[in-house]
């Protein structure tokens, strides 16, 4: 039964519709939006339509940013030979954090995942491979995450790679088996990083 009729079903439907938010949850929002100042929710959408618009890939790394070339691949105190290929922006975000890592990233979204038909051609692998064709880099470390599917990503970029001399590098197993890279502390995620093995 619609209890609560049209607009306001309606504004419950959709936001539950949004990852992690539940029945429940989406009721709390839709009732906390339409008390809300309207001004604020017009700023609210607007600023949801714009990021929508707006963001895109980073030319160089595929992070999600509103620059053509985001804020890290633009700074010149980057050591920018050094590349940490990541699966997410989320994971770049996490390694971030650290504030220890001074190369660049290369962000994957996502890993080879024949489950789920994900392919080689579905993440950004052969951006990677053409990045280092054209940039002059020293070093890869690949931090995929340590998951079955991560493990064997990171396993069929470093065979790509070999043929090219560069060095490639994979973070430290101090990161748990199927540890999600966001979750973890900022001391794992240095110890692996600083313990990574050429591979
Ligand atoms: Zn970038």
């Amino acid at each position: 039964m619609d209890v609560y009729g049209g607009l306001l079903s309606k504004l419950i439907e959709e936001l539950s519709r949004l990852p992690g938010i539940g029945g429940k949850s989406a009721q709390r929002l839709a009732f906390y939006i339409i008390n809300m100042p309207e001004e604020k929710v017009e700023k609210l959408s607007q600023v949801m339509l714009d990021a929508r618009k707006n963001i895109k890939y980073c030319r160089d790394c595929y992070t999600l940013s509103d620059k053509e070339v985001c804020p890290i691949c633009a700074s010149p105190s980057r050591d920018h030979k050094t590349i940490m290929v990541v699966e997410s922006p989320r994971d770049m975000a996490a390694y971030e954090k650290t504030a220890q890592f001074k190369g660049v990233y290369h962000v994957l979204h996502g890993v080879i995942n024949p489950a789920l038909g994900i392919g080689v051609a579905d993440i950004k692998l052969k951006e990677l491979i053409q990045r280092i064709q054209r940039e002059d880099t020293e070093e890869l470390i690949i931090a995929t995450n340590s998951s079955v599917e991560g493990e064997a990503t990171a396993m069929y970029i470093s065979k790509l790679v070999k043929p090219s001399g560069i060095k490639t590098t994979r973070i430290a197993t101090g990161v748990p088996v199927g540890g999600d890279l966001e979750c973890i502390d900022e001391v794992t995620l240095l110890r692996a990083l600083e313990g990574r093995i050429t591979i």
